[in-house]
């Protein structure tokens, strides 16, 4: 277990006020050890807070006091103190180890813990859920959670995750929703495993003893170049057709019987199956945006002004969490600090994207009718396989994109492929052979950063 440090305090906060440093490492909370920032944001909600902390190896009380529930104006190093739960599941499909070596510790943790779900939103599988954590989650209402179902079958769901434990679980996820946690659900397809037939299943499984979930959004398993040798394969066009088919049929019958769609294909299938997506009232308030359901009527709303205001990362209830930075999970897609470009006025633009995002741009920036702006794709050979979304673009691909593009045009980067400043490769902005505009990732930036 490490201690909760403090790496910022805020100016004339009540955590200033009671002589709290930068550097301080926080023992206790009102005598308590908190496990984690959910825990710590209960205990410094009250109006006076006695803090027990260590400064330069010595250990010293301080006490703050303010109105209840008033922000301490504290941030600590990390979000949890004690070890992050990692997951005990082997899925085929997982990303994680269709990652190349070499590449930030990080990206290689596969996490299994709720409290990673409740705070960034990242998805729990529930395989090591206990009733500890049941009671944690409704006493403290842990509210949304997403887990991943992949199938209602017993045993193709421990097939799956490779987890006999897998077949019992979700248990945990009728406990929750008995108890009235809100959850969004996850299938993540395999082509010949879970599509078909076992997709049709599921959705049953859910309709008959999962009817109050939030959502389930249907995605597909990314493939990667450095897939392990197996039974795992992308999609053909004519899959991704029949799971959209599926999905949209599906979406009749829970409105039929729930009153509301329910269930959700991913953008990433329409784009596969060649069809156009849905309108965007079909996505019922776009609940499941930053998992890719409803991405591009998103974007495309943004960027011709027809939604008021612009999405952008919605990084679980984080936002409200006083004081806990996603450092580790989820960082700010920008470094602190980072030097923005100004703007050449006048010069030629290019759009620079994955190859997916390229079709959902590239309709948008030629209804401007501007022959001065072009969209830029990026092939992903990083990743290679499958590998077409915009978040995972890196800098070696990039680079090398670039070097062929003149020099003197303003080129725009969503910073959605950035954390805390760094491609995946680790690589940065700086290192590309052009100066590039980083713009955040949504239709609104981009129309603006066009009319500079
Ligand atoms: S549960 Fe998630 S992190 Fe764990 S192996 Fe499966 S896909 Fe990977």
């Amino acid at each position: 277990m490490s201690l909760p440090r403090v790496v910022a305090v805020a100016p004339g906060s009540p955590a200033e006020r009671a002589g709290l440093v930068p550097g301080d490492e926080v023992l206790a909370l009102d005598g308590e050890v908190p496990r984690d920032v959910i825990r710590w944001q209960v205990l410094v909600d009250e109006a006076e807070v006695e803090l027990e902390v260590r400064r330069g190896g010595l250990d010293r009380a301080l006490v703050v006091r303010k109105a209840a529930g008033e922000p301490l104006g504290a941030e600590v190093s990390s979000s949890i103190f004690d070890a992050v739960q990692t997951c005990d599941n082997a899925c085929e499909f997982c990303f994680i180890h269709q990652l190349p070596k070499g590449l930030r510790r990080s990206l290689y943790l596969k996490d299994d813990d709720f409290r990673l779900s409740f705070l960034y939103g990242n998805f729990t599988t529930l395989t090591r859920f206990t009733e500890a954590d049941l009671e944690r989650v409704v006493d403290e209402r842990l509210s949304p959670l997403n887990v991943s179902i992949h199938a209602t079958d017993p045993e193709v769901r421990a097939r799956l995750l490779r987890n006999r434990r897998g077949a019992t679980s979700l248990r945990w996820l009728r406990a929750l929703l008995d108890a009235g946690i809100e959850v969004h659900g996850q299938v993540v397809v395999c082509p010949g495993v879970n599509d078909g037939e076992v997709l049709e299943d599921t959705l049953v499984g859910v309709l008959d003893r999962y009817p109050g979930l939030a959502t389930l959004c249907v995605v597909p398993l990314g493939v990667s170049r450095y897939a392990p040798e197996g039974s795992l394969r992308a999609h053909t066009a004519a899959e991704a057709a029949a799971v959209v088919d599926r999905v949209e049929a599906w979406q009749d019958r829970f409105r039929r019987v729930l009153g509301r769609r329910l269930a959700f294909a991913a953008d990433e299938y329409y784009l596969l199956a060649d069809r156009p997506f849905p309108e965007a009232e079909a996505y019922e308030g776009f609940p499941m945006h930053e998992d890719g359901v409803g991405m591009a009527r998103t974007f495309e709303s943004e960027f011709t002004g027809r939604s008021p205001s612009t999405t952008g990362p919605r990084a679980g209830f984080f936002a409200w969490v006083d004081g806990a930075p996603a450092e580790g999970y989820r960082a700010p897609r920008t470094a602190p600090g980072a030097v923005r470009l100004r703007a050449r006025r006048g010069a030629p633009v290019a759009v620079l994207t994955g190859a997916y995002g390229a079709r959902v741009v590239q309709p948008l920036v030629a209804s401007l009718g501007r022959d001065d702006v072009r969209v830029v794709p990026v092939a992903n050979d990083f990743f290679g396989g499958t590998t077409a979304v915009t978040g995972l673009l890196v800098g070696a691909d990039l680079g090398r994109a670039l070097a062929g593009e003149p020099e003197g045009h303003r080129y725009l980067l969503p910073d959605v492929c950035l954390s805390a400043g760094r491609f995946l490769d680790g690589t940065t902005p700086e290192d590309l052979p052009r100066p590039v505009e980083v713009v955040p990732t949504d239709g609104a930036a981009l129309r603006r950063a066009l009319e500079v």
